[in-house]
């Protein structure tokens, strides 16, 4: 890497002056997440440590984030290490000894306006119904049928939600996992991504659990101490604080410019920006990205998942680790709780009691809107209607805004109805082989999850290495996607006689 003051390019800002620097380098990594730390630690293992890496924020770890609450640390973002046995997160997790607790879906209690709601029955139903849609879909995929909605492969199966306490477990089984309702999502890609994960075949045996991160070090932990193999402390290689504006590319390289007038030249650059950055235009593309990478990018979706935060004076629900609110009028409004009081999870001399209760899709858009007041009273109403009215006012109340946070757009990626594989090879397609795509929802079989992220930006680190070498791997993209067969449309008939 080599840094140069460009002085014909001072920058003046009132009476200050700060210097734009330039840099060259061979491989500029965008965005210093779990995929970008994945992409550096991969080309540092093949000999390439003439990279850079840009991070908006001041630590790595991207939507690995903790802060302070009540008198505990708890995760804004990634929570669970999804997908145990030979799974790379849980490999780290087990390697530097983060602490996690066994988390149990069954141990849920359902509430609705009369108070505490038998609905177990119908729960396991769904259950099971879910697994007769899994089923399904893997029959249509080797078949080469189409895909379904989430809805439609649930409805075929035979589940359907008929009433509110329906809705409410259909959320929690679905909506409260994947981010979006089964209506916008993809019934064959949600299934096949949940076998890659969850069955054995991936990671081995032992691989069909979750562990819930509990660490006062943070989730994060694990990745910054392996970013430690490739950035020394005060290493110039590492731009922190540093947000990318725009991306120039051709056949012969990138250049990078950033929010602080410093610009970047390198062969390669591999961005981790989430797949909501991209959607929402943060980024400056010269020249315009092409119509087949717009196609991918736009196609996928980027859902958001809002963990809200209460820690009250003393604990007024159950014991039970989830808690299901059947709310009469809205599918999903607060539907899903958790409590952190339950055995295990809280530190022993902790005196805090934490419920939190998760937002998604529509409702996090609107809260992101509103105050943390207004929030916290909309609940406290909803609350009141589950306990009574005694139940105490909480005395810490916090929520994170990932869906207009610029750095990130939402919490992580879902497979849309509509988008097809193809579609998601062109948002992962290089542009000229010079700017590679990493980052969760570049990942076929993980998008959504952090080793979706770790193994993108393994990948991407490697295809960059050849490159380096001179031996760039072939990328294929698809510059038209047709399968629109049209067979029993009458749309046929009408262009035929155009
Ligand atoms: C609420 C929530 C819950 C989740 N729960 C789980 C879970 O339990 N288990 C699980 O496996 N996964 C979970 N995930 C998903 C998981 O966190 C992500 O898949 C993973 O962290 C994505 O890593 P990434 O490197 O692809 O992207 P990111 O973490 O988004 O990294 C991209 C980086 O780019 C930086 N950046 C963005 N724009 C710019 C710019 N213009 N200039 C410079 N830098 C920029 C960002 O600051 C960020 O650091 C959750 C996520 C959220 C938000």
């Amino acid at each position: 890497m080599r840094k140069s003051i460009v002085l014909s390019t001072l920058l003046a800002f009132g009476c200050y002056l700060t210097e734009a620097k330039s840099y060259d380098t061979k491989v500029v990594i965008l965005g210093g997440g779990v995929s970008g730390i994945s992409a550096a630690l991969n080309l540092t293992a093949n000999g390439i440590d003439d990279i850079i890496m840009v991070e908006a924020r001041d630590t790595l770890g991207g939507k690995a984030q903790d802060v302070p609450f009540a008198d505990v640390n708890v995760e804004l973002g990634c929570n669970w290490v999804q997908g145990l046995g030979t799974n790379p997160i849980n490999q780290l997790a087990l390697k530097y000894k983060l602490r996690t607790a066994v988390t149990d879906g069954d141990d849920v209690v359902f509430y609705g306006e009369k108070g505490k709601i038998n609905a177990t029955e119908r729960y396991n139903e769904m259950n099971k119904y879910y697994e007769i849609m899994s089923e399904d879909a893997i029959k249509r995929v080797k078949k080469d049928q189409v895909d379904l909605a989430g809805n439609v492969g649930l409805d075929i199966a035979g589940w359907y939600a008929k009433d509110a306490i329906d809705e409410a477990i259909e959320y929690y089984v679905w909506d409260w996992e994947m981010g979006e309702s089964p209506e916008l999502s993809s019934t064959i890609f949600t299934v096949v991504n949940d076998q890659w994960t969850y069955g054995e075949t991936s990671f081995g045996p032992g691989s069909d659990g979750d562990s819930f991160v509990i660490d006062p070090r943070g989730f994060k932990h694990i990745f910054q101490e392996e970013a430690k193999k490739v950035f020394v402390p005060n290493d110039k290689r590492l731009l922190l604080d540093t947000t990318v504006t725009k991306i120039e590319y051709n056949d012969k390289g990138v250049t990078v410019h950033t929010k602080n007038g410093d610009t970047i030249h390198a062969e390669y650059a591999i961005t981790t920006f989430s797949v909501g950055v991209l959607q929402h235009k943060d980024i400056e593309w010269s020249p315009k990205l092409p119509a087949w990478k717009l196609e991918g990018i736009y196609g996928f979706h980027m859902a958001t998942y809002t963990k809200i935060f209460m820690n009250f004076p003393t604990q007024f629900w159950d014991d039970n680790q989830f808690t299901v609110w059947v709310d009469p009028d809205q599918r999903g409004y607060y539907n899903a709780w958790q409590n952190l009081n339950a055995e295990g999870f809280l530190p022993k001399n902790s005196s805090s009691n934490i419920f939190f209760v998760t937002a998604t899709q529509d409702l996090s858009y609107r809260i992101e809107a509103m105050t943390d007041e207004e929030v916290k009273d909309e609940i406290m109403v909803v609350l009141r209607r589950m306990y009574g009215n005694d139940i105490p006012e909480p005395t810490d109340f916090m929520f994170p805004r990932w869906h207009s946070n610029p750095l990130f757009r939402g919490s992580y990626s879902n497979w849309p109805i509509g988008e097809m594989d193809e579609h998601h090879v062109n948002m992962k397609a290089p542009l000229n082989n010079r700017v590679f795509f990493a980052g969760e929802a570049t990942s076929a079989e993980y998008y959504g999850f952090l080793q979706g992220a770790w193994f993108s930006g393994a990948e991407a680190g490697l295809k960059v290495s050849k490159c380096v070498k001179g031996k760039c791997p072939v990328s294929e993209y698809y510059p038209e996607i047709t399968n629109a067969k049209l067979h029993a449309s009458a749309i046929r008939s009408t262009l035929s006689k155009k």
